[in-house]
């Protein structure tokens, strides 16, 4: 089996998994019992913290452990729009981004945010200009992924802080799930932003949020307190210690594990623009570990299938998505045609991926190519 679908979920790193298996069997107390046991778990607990500050490079910004990426959008985007309605009540955000973002600030609109879409160009990247014309002192979020899961392109987050120091009202979030491990992450350059622990080999169901301004944002979720007040629910020891422990493996192999994918991506890129019908949708200058190809004029779940079937486990744009009968919408509203959106699916590395792979991918490439020929719109 070749498993070229690591944008939906990577495969845990052994020591990932033994971290998790030792902190659950030897410190399964809870973090926050006042007994001896309590308080060496929480010592656990914070010492993971201090390490994943250490690895981000933070100053002054809080690590609050969640379940995942999804969660951590919910909780800051929603949290962050309610305790500033009285500043203002628009939200910047796009169309591209991940559904945990696009349907919390569809919930805050129907709570009377006015949500603006920043435009993108063809290529994949922001329009700045157009970013600009959406400032004003009414805008109080600025919600944007620092790469995008469909198509790989990446946004200048440099760009996007120096644009906004004009309005210090403006907290601006950023879902960093596809780029921590593929990418330098700047964190001083964010107010907030997310990481997901199983995009880089950790497990599913644990990650974080990084935030600047912890003690002024209204909380969503109620309960025992935990997590500063922001998060309550008995905090999972086991999977944040190993998540640290994933982010740490992550970092210190992502110099040697970039280089290599974006060959990867090189590889399949100049190998199947070549063939008519076929067209390259993600950029080369993108991140490393994503690939997007349309076969035009042919379903995109039938191409997975085909693969499949060649033991090659690809997919059509995004899992998030790939479940939904419309068209996806990262393709849609970067005007990509209809026939070409339909056809379009979604090659992705991590550091598990190796040449056998890609040359099983080629292969396999041919011979579909070969059997839907006839069908692809040239
Ligand atoms: N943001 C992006 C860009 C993603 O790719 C994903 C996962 N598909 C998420 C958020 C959600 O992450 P999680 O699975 O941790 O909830």
């Amino acid at each position: 089996m070749n498993y070229l679908d690591n944008c939906a979920t990577t495969k845990p790193d052994p020591d990932v998994l033994n971290t998790f298996n030792t902190v659950n069997t030897t410190y399964f107390y809870n973090p926050s019992s006042p007994h001896g046991k309590g308080l060496e778990a929480n010592k656990l607990l914070e010492s993971a913290r201090d390490q994943i500050k250490k690895l981000l490079g933070l100053k002054h910004q809080s690590v609050i452990f969640t379940s995942g990426a999804t969660e951590s959008n919910n909780l800051v985007i929603t949290g962050m729009a309610r305790s500033k309605k009285q500043f203002g009540k628009t939200i910047i955000t796009s169309k591209l981004e991940h559904p945990s973002v696009l349907e919390t600030v569809r919930a805050l609109e129907d709570e009377g945010f006015n949500i603006k879409y920043v435009k993108f160009n063809e290529d994949a990247t922001i329009d700045l200009n157009h970013f600009k014309s959406l400032l004003n002192q009414d805008v109080v979020m600025v919600c944007l992924m620092h790469v995008n899961n469909v198509m790989g392109a990446i946004i200048p987050i440099k760009d996007i802080h120096d644009l906004i120091q004009d309005y210090p009202k403006i907290h601006f979030h950023v879902d960093c799930v596809q780029s921590f491990g593929k990418l330098p992450i700047d964190a001083s350059l964010m107010d907030s932003f997310v990481l997901s622990g199983h995009k880089f080999n950790g497990l599913k169901g644990q990650g974080i949020l990084v935030f600047d301004q912890l003690v002024t944002v209204t909380h969503t979720l109620f309960g025992g307190g935990q997590e500063y007040g922001f998060r309550s629910g008995t905090v999972n020891v086991a999977s944040d210690v190993s998540m640290a422990k994933a982010m740490r493996i992550a970092l210190n192999e992502q110099e040697v594990i970039i280089e290599r994918m974006r060959q990867f991506k090189r590889m399949i890129e100049t190998k199947v623009e070549q063939y008519p019908g076929i067209r390259v949708n993600s950029v080369g200058n993108g991140a490393p570990h994503i690939v997007n190809i349309a076969f035009i004029g042919v379903k995109g779940e039938v191409i997975v299938n085909s693969f499949s079937k060649r033991g090659i486990m690809i997919s059509t744009t995004s899992a998030c998505s790939s479940k939904r009968a419309k068209l996806n919408e990262t393709l849609t509203a970067l005007n990509v045609p209809d026939d070409t959106i339909t056809g379009s699916v979604r090659i992705s590395f991590d550091k598990y991926t190796t040449e056998t792979d890609i040359e099983s991918f080629v292969k396999a490439f041919d011979e579909i190519y070969e059997e839907m020929k006839e069908l692809l719109t040239q």
